[in-house]
């Protein structure tokens, strides 16, 4: 791009632009990055440069960028139909994935619930739950338990069930009240599940849910547990007749290895959200889905009070579906799965290597996920003073790598495409050593 229009645009995007999750006064000085081109794990800057996407765009994209059957199932859509709504009226790609879903989710969820982003997928599981106890007559289950550092939004209902404080703290006032219990990667599985047990049972009356990041709790720090936690736990849901949330908005669609990170414990869910990559990440679009007994419980011939009175203008958009149903059939021809255990085996032994750094820490991964932390002095678990901004000086000098990187905090992940190759993560590590070298060394 000419350099003139980039500054051009650059001063735009300041004089008009108010982007999520940033401090604006940090782009006083310095520039967006400025992007015009993607292709496969490449974003290609306005500045002429190349960076590799190390955090799949904000955890979405599954095939690479451009995808030629995804660009294709986009086009023939549009070429039919871009959207139309969703209540009175359905179509084709919507009903298809559906099914799709359905199949390939774990068993024993029947019902798809459409909407259009993470945090939306989140708050219809809330709703739900909370209205199927209304239907069988539990009239005081309106209260969830969530994890210790989860995140599941940034929606009030999703707000609610957030344990982040950086996030969530300051909109306490606005949330409705939920019980939070320890995280089985942070307080240990045992000291999480009794503190769960002890909730379940003195306010069983109260719960309808409890809502968890299987496996990965991602946007708090990329915890990892195991997934014995996830068969116990749902033993104690089934015991104190509480549902099970599972939001899989981030480890759905093949990251941790498998479809999704339920699998790990044979186990279903209750409700299950989707999101993220049921679109392979290129259209917006999320699910919700839930057994038989709960979709039963809305459905009377009667009582419109039973009808779930929730809806989005772009539910089910069949652009979006369309490319849905595209991407699971790229996951089934080219043994998508197949190629991600080969990669994420060799990534995860490669990642392990950092651990000889000096100010390494705690490495750990899963699938196509890796994290480290980042420690002043590893002996004494020291952590850097917050005023340096270790994690902000790795994002800036990985752009002067050619790595997207967007560290939580001191924590330094990858969410890597499924479709990343040995190679490029050889190249992929390499630079991110030299990333940490250079900065440990300043701090
Ligand atoms: N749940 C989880 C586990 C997430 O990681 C996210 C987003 N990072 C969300 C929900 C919210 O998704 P969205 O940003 O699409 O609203």
């Amino acid at each position: 791009m000419e350099e003139h229009k980039r500054a051009q645009l650059l001063h735009k995007d300041r004089q008009y632009v108010w982007h999520p999750f940033t401090q604006m006064k940090d782009y006083e000085n310095q520039d967006h990055l400025l992007i015009e081109k993607a292709e496969g794990i490449h974003l290609y800057g306005a500045d002429g440069r190349t960076y590799m996407d190390t955090v799949s765009s904000w955890w979405v994209n599954v095939h690479g960028h451009g995808h030629p059957r995804i660009k294709q199932a986009i086009q023939e859509q549009m070429e039919r139909m871009d959207h139309v709504m969703f209540s009175g009226l359905t179509h084709e790609p919507a009903i298809v994935l559906a099914e799709k879903l359905v199949e390939r989710t774990p068993e024993g969820l029947t019902r798809v619930f459409y909407s259009d982003n993470g945090s939306t997928a989140v708050e219809v599981a809330l709703k739900m739950s909370y209205q199927y106890w209304q239907h069988q007559g539990h009239k005081t289950k309106h209260k969830f338990i969530y994890l210790q550092g989860s995140y599941h939004g940034d929606t009030l209902g999703a707000v609610s069930v957030g344990g982040v404080d950086l996030y969530h703290a300051i909109f306490k006032p606005l949330l409705f009240s939920a019980y939070q219990a320890p995280s089985p990667a942070i307080s240990g599985m045992e000291q999480s599940l009794e503190a769960i047990e002890d909730l379940m049972k003195r306010h069983q009356s109260e719960i309808a849910g409890i809502v968890i990041e299987p496996l990965i709790q991602a946007a708090g720090g990329m915890h990892i547990y195991g997934a014995d936690f996830l068969t116990r736990l749902r033993a104690l849901c089934n015991t104190y007749e509480i549902h099970l949330i599972a939001d899989e908005v981030a480890t759905g669609f093949g990251r941790t290895g498998k479809m999704f990170a339920c699998e790990y414990a044979g186990m279903t869910p209750d409700l299950i959200c989707l999101s993220k990559g049921l679109t392979a990440g290129v259209m917006p679009l999320s699910a919700t889905l839930c057994t038989e007994e709960i979709y039963q419980s809305f459905y009377d011939d009667y009582e419109t009070l039973k009808t779930f009175f929730h809806g989005h203008s772009f539910t089910g958009n069949p652009l979006a579906c369309a490319v849905g149903i595209e991407s699971l059939n790229i996951f089934e021809d080219d043994n998508l799965l197949g190629h991600v255990q080969e990669v994420s085996a060799y990534m995860q032994q490669q990642f392990r290597r950092f651990a000889d750094l000096e100010h390494v820490d705690h490495i750990r991964g899963l699938g196509m996920v890796a994290a480290l932390n980042l420690v002043k002095d590893k002996d004494r678990q020291e952590a850097y003073d917050p005023v340096k901004r270790a994690g902000y000086q790795i994002y800036k000098q990985g752009l002067e790598e050619g790595l997207i990187l967007r560290p939580l905090g001191d924590t330094i992940y990858y969410w890597l495409p499924l479709c990343t190759t040995k190679e490029q993560v050889d190249t992929i590590i390499a630079r991110t050593s030299s990333v940490i070298e250079k900065v440990t060394a300043k701090l």
